[in-house]
């Protein structure tokens, strides 16, 4: 191990209390979680304790000012107990991303790996080895600095905690193209994995759900003319035979499952384009029969299918496919993070 973790085990696990054959999705918590304080200018020994509440000021900037970056990833189990991560070196440099955006201190790669890696290892009895289940991991950093100045936090906490959890969708989602809310903005924060970006999605979503739709998907913010993500997942949309994905902009996350996707496509012989795409060229692909999919694509769901859109008060079905991209891809990239199939690219790191 790079970096010291001082540990303090739970007395009594709480683990026999969970049903691991009926899983609900990133509620129940794992017995431990890891706790990593930045104060007077450096990060101190991380620490691995029992998961608890953490207690903080008032005045901490977090509650006004909002400083809050986070990450998603998961753990995976094979048949023979062997644990795997999927690409966890995106996700610690992708933290690193938003968090200088958010003038949030960068976490060391010692702390993020050895302090992820010690926690699987103790609480690796949380980790599922059911199918579709995973251990679901939620890194995240956030100013606990005080006062109501409205600057930079001088305090800033990093933890990791983990959640057994069962497949994260079941069915198919009908979306909401949007006209007049944006999730982003050039020269904003949308690349960021921050906390208010979420928070700033959860109104428009609602107005969508009225009107009978599960999501949002999330035009440009300047002409609503472009197609640019689905909720809080990238997107992809078949037309013909050719996926076509958003490019990653200021305003669009740079998806870890994305970017498997479009190299994976690549070796499947699926014709790959990344670019941008007009909300016309979709509602035409629509009503000329050549749009044949779209789903949105993110570590939770993986590959979450639409059923149909909804635009300008009228709305569009999807075909339903016999052997449609989105499971075809779902098998390949869940086969590879679980050890069912070669990894020619080197993303699994087995612990
Ligand atoms: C996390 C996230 C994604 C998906 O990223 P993955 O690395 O594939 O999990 C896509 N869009 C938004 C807005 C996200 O927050």
């Amino acid at each position: 191990m790079a970096s010291n973790i001082e540990i303090k085990y739970i007395e009594k696990s709480t683990i026999d209390s969970v049903d691991f054959s009926n899983l609900p999705f990133g509620s129940v918590f794992s017995d431990h979680m890891l706790e990593c304080d930045f104060v007077n200018g450096e990060w101190k020994i991380p620490v691995i304790k029992p998961y608890t509440p953490i207690t903080l000021d008032p005045s901490s900037k977090i509650f006004h000012y909002g400083q809050s970056i986070f990450e998603g990833m998961k753990a995976y189990k094979d048949s023979d107990e062997n644990t795997m991560l999927f690409r966890p070196l995106e996700n610690f440099k992708r933290l690193n991303k938003s968090a200088e955006r958010l003038m949030i201190p960068a976490i060391p790669e010692a702390i993020f790996m050895d302090g992820l890696k010690k926690l699987l290892e103790i609480d690796n009895q949380w980790i599922p080895k059911n199918e579709g289940s995973s251990l679901y991991i939620r890194p995240f950093m956030f100013a606990s600095g005080n006062g109501f100045h409205a600057s930079p936090a001088n305090a800033y906490k990093f933890v990791i905690c983990t959640a057994p959890s069962g497949a994260y969708f079941a069915g198919k989602i009908k979306v909401l193209i949007e006209e007049k809310y944006a999730r982003a903005a050039n020269g904003g924060v949308g690349f960021a994995k921050a906390g208010g970006n979420y928070a700033a999605q959860f109104y428009p979503t609602q107005l969508a759900i009225e009107k009978g739709y599960n999501q949002v998907i999330w035009t440009d913010d300047n002409t609503h003319q472009y197609i640019e993500e689905a909720g809080a997942m990238n997107i992809f949309i078949r037309i013909n035979n050719t996926l076509i994905t958003s490019p990653t902009s200021d305003r669009i996350l740079d998806g870890v499952t994305r970017k498997s996707i479009i190299q994976m496509s690549k070796d499947l012989n699926i014709d790959i384009e990344v670019r941008k795409i007009s909300v016309s060229e979709v509602v035409a692909a629509a009503q000329n029969g050549s749009l044949k999919e779209m789903f949105g694509a993110g570590t939770a769901a993986v590959i979450s299918p639409i059923s149909g859109f909804g635009y300008q008060n009228k709305d569009y079905d999807l075909p339903e496919l016999t052997k449609p991209y989105a499971s075809l891809l779902k098998k390949a990239i869940t086969d590879l993070q679980t050890n069912k199939t070669e990894d020619p690219y080197g993303w699994r790191v087995m612990l």
